[in-house]
C-alpha cells in the first residue's frame, strides 16, 4: 500500500517539468506601481552607477586629506544633499551633510563630532584623517551595466525599491496566468446564505482566489460545481481561455469524481496518491489542452497541497527559479510516536524556539493554520522525541 504512494519530491519534480513545458512567455510592460507580485521577464541591468557620484556618509566637513596638518581650515562652501558643489579651494574645507556630493578636490570627510569650530569660523580637525574616510565612492553599490536582478525574479517591495534606486520606472514582466478556480461539492454554500441541512460554507474558494491574486494570477472565479457529470462538463466548457484549472474536492478515493470522469472522456487524467498528510489524493490532467490540478477538498489539505505543489508549479510557469520555500530545522516541542507512511505537515507555532503543535491536526481545520506560524515536516517513517530537530517552513514563505 505505502509502496504505491508517490513521494512529494517526485510529484513536485513532475509538476515542475510540466510547468516548464507550458511556460507562459507573453510579457507586458508596467509602471512600478502596478508590478508588485509579478515576475521579471528580463534581467534588470543598472543604467547608472550607484551612487552616481561620490557623497558624504556623515554630517561634517569635506577636505583633502593632504591639507590636514593640524592647522585650522577656512570653510569655503556649505553643501546640502541635492546641491551641486563647485570645486574645493585648496587648503580649505567644505561644510557637508549626509548624502551631499563631495566637491571636486575633496577626498575625505570628517564627522562634525571630531571638529572644533573656532570663534573666527575656521575649523580644527582633532584627529588624523585617512583618504576616503566617510566617503561613499561612485559605483560602490552598483556599477552601470551590472545585472542587479535576474529574469524570473518576483517583484516584492524590496525589488521594486531597487528598481526605483536605478531610476527604472517601468518593468517588463510575464503576463498574469489566468487561473480558473472551481469548488466542487453538493454540500457547499457561499457565506452570506443560510446553511441548509448537511451543508457547509465554501472556504476553499476564498482561500484560493485571494491567494492566487496575491501570487500575481488573474483569477477566473468559477464558483461552486455541483457533484453532477453533465453540469461539470458544461461548466468546464464555459471556462474560456485559461492557463490552469484549479479545483478542490471530489478527488477522495471511492467518491464519485465527476471532474475526473470528464477529463477521462474529454481530456487526460492522472490520479496521484501522494505520500503527504494532510493531502494524499491529487488529480493532474488536461481539459482541451488546459492543465488541470485537482486538490483535495479539506481546507488544510488544500492549503498544504497548494503550498507544496500548485504554488511552485504556477511560479515555475512564469520562469521563477527559486520555487522551494525556505525551510530550517527547529527543535520539536512535542513527541511523535507513530511513524507514518506519509510525510506529515503539522501546524505549529514557535514558542520559546520550539515547535508547538496545534491541538487539532485534522485536515478539515483551517483554524489551526490561522493559529500557526508554519508547518513542520515529519518525514515518512519517523518518530520524534521532544527536542529533536524537525524541518520548519514558515507560513509567511508560502502565503505570498
Ligand atoms: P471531497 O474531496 O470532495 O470528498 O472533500 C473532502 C472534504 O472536504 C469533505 O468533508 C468536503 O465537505 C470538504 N470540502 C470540499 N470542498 C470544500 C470547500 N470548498 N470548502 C470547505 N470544505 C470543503
Ligand atoms: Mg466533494
Amino acid at each position: 500500500m505505502s509502496a504505491a504512494l508517490m513521494p512529494v519530491e517526485a510529484a513536485l519534480a513532475r509538476l515542475l517539468e510540466l510547468a516548464e513545458a507550458t511556460s507562459i512567455e507573453e510579457r507586458e510592460t508596467l509602471p512600478l506601481a502596478e508590478a508588485r507580485g509579478r515576475v521579471l521577464a528580463e534581467p534588470l541591468v543598472a543604467g547608472l552607477d550607484l551612487p552616481p557620484w561620490p557623497n558624504s556618509a556623515m554630517d561634517g566637513y569635506a577636505l583633502r586629506q593632504a591639507d590636514w596638518r593640524g592647522e585650522p581650515l577656512r570653510v569655503t562652501q556649505r553643501i546640502f544633499a541635492g546641491q551641486a558643489p563647485g570645486p574645493l579651494e585648496p587648503g580649505t574645507c567644505a561644510r557637508i551633510f549626509t548624502g551631499a556630493p563631495l566637491p571636486e578636490g575633496a577626498d575625505c570627510v570628517e564627522m562634525q563630532e571630531n571638529a572644533e569650530v573656532l570663534e573666527d569660523g575656521r575649523v580644527r580637525f582633532l584627529e588624523t584623517l585617512e583618504a576616503g574616510q566617510h566617503v561613499r565612492p561612485q559605483g560602490q553599490e552598483t556599477r552601470r551595466g551590472e545585472q542587479v536582478l535576474d529574469a524570473g525574479t518576483r517583484l516584492g517591495p524590496v525589488e521594486l525599491g531597487l528598481c526605483a534606486t536605478l531610476g527604472v520606472a517601468e518593468v517588463t514582466v510575464r503576463r498574469k496566468p489566468r487561473v480558473a478556480v472551481l469548488s466542487t461539492g453538493d454540500e457547499l454554500v457561499e457565506p452570506g446564505l443560510p446553511l441548509g441541512p448537511g451543508q457547509i460554507y465554501n472556504s476553499n474558494r476564498r482561500l484560493l482566489c485571494s491567494w492566487l491574486e496575491q501570487l500575481g494570477c488573474a483569477v477566473v472565479d468559477a464558483g461552486i460545481l455541483p457533484d453532477d457529470l453533465a453540469r461539470t462538463r458544461a461548466r468546464l466548457g464555459e471556462l474560456g481561455d485559461v492557463d490552469l484549472i484549479l479545483s478542490t474536492g471530489g478527488v477522495s478515493v471511492g467518491e464519485a469524481d465527476f471532474l475526473g470522469k470528464v477529463l477521462r472522456e474529454d481530456g487526460e487524467l492522472e490520479l496521484w496518491k501522494l505520500a503527504i498528510k494532510p493531502g494524499k489524493p491529487l488529480t493532474f490532467g488536461r481539459y482541451k489542452g488546459v492543465p488541470v490540478i485537482g486538490l483535495p477538498g479539506n481546507p488544510a489539505s488544500t492549503l498544504v497541497t497548494f503550498s507544496l505543489l500548485a504554488r511552485p508549479y504556477l511560479l515555475r510557469r512564469l520562469g521563477v527559479r527559486k520555487v522551494a520555500p525556505l525551510r530550517f530545522p527547529v527543535p520539536a516541542g512535542f513527541t511523535w510516536h507513530k511513524p507514518g507512511t506519509r510525510r506529515e505537515f503539522l501546524r505549529v507555532r514557535l514558542e520559546e524556539g520550539r515547535a508547538v503543535l496545534y491541538a487539532n491536526q485534522s485536515s478539515g481545520v483551517l483554524r489551526g493554520v490561522a493559529w500557526a506560524d508554519g508547518l513542520v515536516e515529519v518525514p515518512e517513517g519517523r518518530t520524534l522525541a521532544e527536542g529533536e530537530m524537525v524541518g520548519f517552513i514558515p507560513l509567511s514563505e508560502l502565503l505570498v
